[in-house]
């Protein structure tokens, strides 16, 4: 799904965000990018959405190489790949419901399948009595649940999520990454982006760990230090 070699990122100011990175992640894993703030979990992520530009090394998203990769190309390819970031970016003038079938929507699903569908993945998230709700009534992890949904919607191979329990509350953290195990279980690749540690030391799955820009660890399975 993903295979990133010696991938850096140099930022106009001269910045490293990344150096040297290599991550291989097949299709179906479910992992873990740890690392205090600044370590360069964002700019990798928004390296596979290519919303930074590689400066050096190479990354493949799905088979696609992203240096090669035509602008017009770019919505499509994005498309196939859903994010949820901490600050949820939910429309604010817009449902629960239409928040999840605007995002079907773009991609020209059929009026059936987004009646058919919407409510079936609202279900899944626990929202199914929130679908009239706007955003602003919503708490900080239901509003996470209707961006988990709209981020799935299209049934995506590939998951991003940056740190998407940052603004939650611990118990709620914990139901968002339930979700995420569970989304992860229907085949998805769901890659997160985290420094919640003490989540990541119980779910014990895959961790790489970034420092300054570079993967210090990268165990199949374990805790946020462990060691091989
Ligand atoms: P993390 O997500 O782990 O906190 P980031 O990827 O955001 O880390 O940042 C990695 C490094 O890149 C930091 O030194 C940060 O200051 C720098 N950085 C991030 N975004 C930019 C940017 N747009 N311009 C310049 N430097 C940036
Ligand atoms: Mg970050």
């Amino acid at each position: 799904m993903i295979h990133a070699e010696d991938a850096a990122v140099t930022y106009r100011n001269g910045v490293h965000g990344i150096t040297g990175v290599t991550i291989d992640i097949d299709p179906g894993e479910f992992v873990f990018i740890v690392g205090s703030s600044g370590s360069g979990k964002s700019t990798f992520m928004k390296t596979l959405l290519k919303e930074v530009e590689l400066s050096d090394g190479e990354i493949y998203v799905g088979g696609t190489d992203l240096r090669t990769i035509r602008h017009r190309e770019l919505p499509y390819f994005r498309r196939k790949m859903g994010v949820v970031f901490q600050d949820f970016r939910l429309l604010p003038n817009k449902t629960v419901y239409e928040n999840v079938a605007f995002a079907m929507r773009v991609t020209e699903s059929a009026g059936r399948d987004i009646r058919r569908y919407v409510p079936a993945v609202l279900s899944m998230v626990g929202l199914a009595k929130k679908a009239r709700a706007y955003p602003h009534q919503l708490s900080g992890g239901e509003q996470q649940r209707c961006s988990l949904a709209r981020a799935i919607v299209n049934k995506p191979p590939l998951l991003l999520a940056d740190e998407p329990t940052g603004n939650l509350d611990p118990d709620t953290a914990w139901e968002i990454m339930d979700l995420l195990e569970d989304i992860n279980k229907t085949g998805t690749t769901v890659i997160i982006a985290t420094h919640a540690k003490e989540i990541v030391d119980t779910m014990q799955q895959r961790v790489i760990a970034l420092k300054n820009g570079r993967v210090i660890r990268d165990i199949q399975r374990g805790g946020y230090y462990d060691e091989d």
